[in-house]
């Protein structure tokens, strides 16, 4: 709490809005919404919960690659959409994003993490 205050500092939002750049394409929006209702109708389960044997109702479409504005990462629905129940996306994925590592196991105790050194060392190419 004591440092929430000197952390938001509103200049430094304004300034990464207008830092020369045009607007952004709008991606989320109406059509938007009805997509990504649409994959989650399809794919009704929680990616991250799935794969711990765990089956929880997916709730959030979520971009497996952050796109950044990207229209093209933004509607790849074929590779880079996941359903994400709510907990998942707001703990898992999150440190994932900062990390750069999937955290956890699945339900045979191998990391979730595809780059973990476990699941890569089969691969004999690295250097
Ligand atoms: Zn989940």
């Amino acid at each position: 709490m004591v440092a929430s205050t000197g952390f938001l500092r509103g200049n430094d939002i304004f300034s990464n809005a207008l830092d020369g750049k045009a607007n952004p394409p709008r991606l989320y929006g109406r059509k938007w919404d009805k997509t990504a209702k649409r994959h989650l109708w399809a794919n009704p389960w929680c990616v991250f919960c799935l794969r711990r044997g765990i089956r929880t109702l997916a709730t959030v479409c979520d971009h497996i690659v952050p796109h950044r504005g990207d229209p093209k990462l933004f509607w790849d629905s074929q590779n880079n959409w996941q359903g994400l129940c709510a907990s998942c996306h707001n703990s898992v994925k999150q440190r994932q994003e900062k990390s750069g590592k999937v955290s956890g196991c699945d339900k045979d105790g191998w990391p979730l993490d595809p780059n973990h050194h476990w699941r890569t060392d089969d691969k004999e190419n690295k250097d």
